[in-house]
């Protein structure tokens, strides 16, 4: 039987855990969250309050964090944090399915290499819905023998699980589609709300354009407008999902991988610089972090959107 240390188990860790746990495996969970650490042993896991007996007797790691800042802390103990790769096993397989920077991965990567263990980057797509299901995308960045290796754990919580390349070619992958996601809900929000603000039912509207050239995997899956699909964050006042400021992150990647590519010398990525600024200036006016399509909010601040609502 195989040991897993799962590390962080936050909106998407915490489904993806349960899903973990329905396979043979023992799962050791850590988490700086009391909380989420609670969550965690109701799910029926071992969770430990400190990450270095969370990883005792691993044979695999997969972490699930927000961004690079918190996987570089965790696996090479930067600013302050004792990172846990000095108590690990060799031929230990590490997963990082956070998305971060590929520069985070290839450093993590090289690390592990030195060690005699072995790394794999796999950022997901899905979301909370497609996390709970089991049914997520995994974008896997690694050599064939380790996708291999990280595929067989993997299947227990994705439906489809793909090769991207080598080491951070998964998360620059993930960054292409979250450039293109920002920008497809920020469009999204603004047809939606226009619609609306000129007396059309924003159901029928959304019926409509799922039929037709405008449709995309928002629409289908995501709807941002309030009171046209069940289940999705709109449906419950935007909370839980994938918070505003993992998408600013997001976008943010997505234009520091331009300024690094040939693209440069031709433009400076200027869908994804607009997107960065809605979603920025949106989560500046923001209580507390929303769901990313609570950007339809944003559009829909005029007081006879809101009186209608
Ligand atoms: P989250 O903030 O809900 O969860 C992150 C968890 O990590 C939290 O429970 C936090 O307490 C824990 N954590 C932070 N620092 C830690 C540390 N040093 N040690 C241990 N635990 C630590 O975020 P999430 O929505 O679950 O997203 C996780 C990652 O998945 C992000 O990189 C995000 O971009 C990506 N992602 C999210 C979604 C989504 O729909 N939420 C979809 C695809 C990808």
């Amino acid at each position: 039987m195989i040991t897993i240390a799962f590390i962080g188990v936050g909106n998407m860790g915490l489904p993806m855990l349960d899903n973990l746990l329905r396979t043979e495996a023992i799962v050791q969970v850590f988490d700086i969250n009391e909380k989420a650490r609670e969550s965690a042993k109701k799910l029926g896991a071992r969770a430990f309050d400190s990450i270095h007996k969370a990883v005792a007797g691993a044979d695999v790691v997969i972490s699930m964090l927000p961004a690079g800042e918190q996987v570089r802390q965790v696996y090479l103990g930067e600013d302050g944090h004792v990172g846990m790769m000095g108590e690990l096993s060799t031929n230990t397989l590490l997963i990082d399915c956070s998305t971060t920077d590929p520069e985070t991965a290839k450093l993590v990567g090289e690390y592990a290499k030195k060690s005699h263990m072995r790394f794999v980057d796999a950022p997901v797509s899905g979301g909370i819905a497609g996390a709970k299901a089991g049914s997520l995308t995994f974008i896997v960045g690694g050599s064939n023998e380790d996708f291999m290796s990280a595929k067989a754990i993997l299947s227990a919580m994705g439906g489809h699980i793909y090769h991207a390349g080598g080491v951070g070619d998964g998360q620059l992958t993930k960054i292409c589609n979250n450039l293109i996601l920002g920008s497809v809900m920020a469009a999204t929000c603004e047809g939606l709300a226009l619609g609306k603000s000129l007396g059309l039912d924003p159901k029928v509207l959304s019926d409509i354009v799922q039929q037709s050239s405008g449709t995309n995997w928002v629409l289908e899956k995501y709807n941002p407008c309030p009171g046209v699909s069940d289940g999705v964050p709109s449906a419950s006042d935007y909370s839980r999902g994938f918070m505003t400021r993992l998408m600013v992150k997001d976008l943010k990647l997505a234009i520091e991988a331009c300024e690094s590519s040939p693209l440069a010398n031709v433009q400076q990525a200027p869908m994804t610089t607009q997107a960065l600024a809605l979603f920025s200036m949106h989560l500046s006016q923001l209580h507390q972090d929303l769901d990313f399509s609570s950007l339809y909010q944003f559009y829909a601040s005029s007081k006879e959107m809101k009186d209608e609502d």
